[in-house]
């Protein structure tokens, strides 16, 4: 798996690709892969002839009190399992490759990103949507993977990408789970093995949800309370936000009548996961 650090050589890789008629997929990710990464990665293998993956721990979509510092790596790791789903090339640049000291330009998304994962991680998606514009320019890729896991960041891609004209074609790409139903996360190495088993909680939360949503409750309040209780089951969770909105504008809802995304963050001790699942009507 060739590993390549600078703008430079991904866009002379790509050009050439180009040049011989080849369609190139895109996944951008932070590293430490897992299934889930790899799924999208063997998915972009499948739809286009080279695949090129993006390994780079964004700092400006961090807060001052997130994990950056301790966001685990280990590019060796990375290499193997790209180059097992079908990878061909891994971007993995430094911070002073993707950001002048001087850098001062940022995409900003309203709306969208009010609720959910945007109100509890202020500037995390203006962080997000900046460094995916510049990946997408860097790579110049005709297709790009992203995951269902972040539902909030594929809605805030997929507006960004049609209200900038940006001429990619976004691929959603559904969760993978642990054999128990936890969402595959690279964070999930934090968690200890009692944490591990308390996680479960998230997984189950939502099973709740979609069952009661299956048998008639239409009251999101009823079934935000289901799933706080179902969360509070272990002593080791805090719920940062449980929230049913609307699938398309990812405003909260009152009441079920039209698809909704039914999306949750709990701390696990001292890790935050997410998951969510959609419920179309
Ligand atoms: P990350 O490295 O966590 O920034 O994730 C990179 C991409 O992988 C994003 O598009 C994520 O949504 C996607 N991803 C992460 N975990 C999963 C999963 N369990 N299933 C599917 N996609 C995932």
């Amino acid at each position: 798996m060739e590993i390549v650090t600078t703008i430079k050589e991904v866009r002379d890789r790509v050009k050439q690709w180009k040049l011989e008629g080849l369609t190139v997929g895109f996944v951008p990710t932070m590293g430490y892969l897992h299934k889930g990464h790899g799924s999208l990665i063997e998915r972009a293998a499948l739809e286009n002839d080279k695949v090129v993956i993006s390994i780079f721990v964004n700092p400006i979509q961090f807060g001052p009190k997130e994990d950056l510092s301790s966001y685990p790596r280990d590019i060796k790791r990375d290499s193997e399992i790209s180059k097992l789903a079908g990878g061909n090339l891994i971007f993995y640049p430094e911070n002073e490759e993707m950001y002048f000291k001087d850098f001062s330009t940022y995409v900003d998304v309203d709306g969208i990103t009010e609720g959910l994962c945007g109100s509890k991680r202020p500037g995390h998606f203006r962080g997000v949507a900046t460094v995916v514009i510049k990946l997408f320019n860097i790579v110049n890729a005709h297709r790009a993977y992203f995951g269902e896991k972040d539902a909030q960041q594929l809605a805030v891609i997929n507006r960004m990408v049609r209200d900038l004209n940006i001429d990619i074609e976004i691929v959603p790409c559904p969760i993978i789970r642990e054999k128990d139903n936890l969402a595959m996360s690279s964070r999930n190495i934090y968690l200890s093995i009692e944490e591990r088993e308390a996680a479960l909680v998230l997984s189950k939360a939502l099973e709740k949800c979609r069952k009661a949503i299956e048998n008639g409750e239409k009251s999101t309040h009823k079934l935000v309370q289901l799933m706080k209780d179902e969360i509070h089951k272990t002593t080791l969770s805090k719920v940062d936000y449980i929230e049913i909105v609307d699938s398309g504008s990812l405003g909260k809802v009152q009441e079920i009548k039209s698809s909704v995304l039914v999306a949750l963050a709990v701390f696990i001790g001292k890790t935050r996961l997410i998951d969510n699942f959609t419920y179309n009507i």
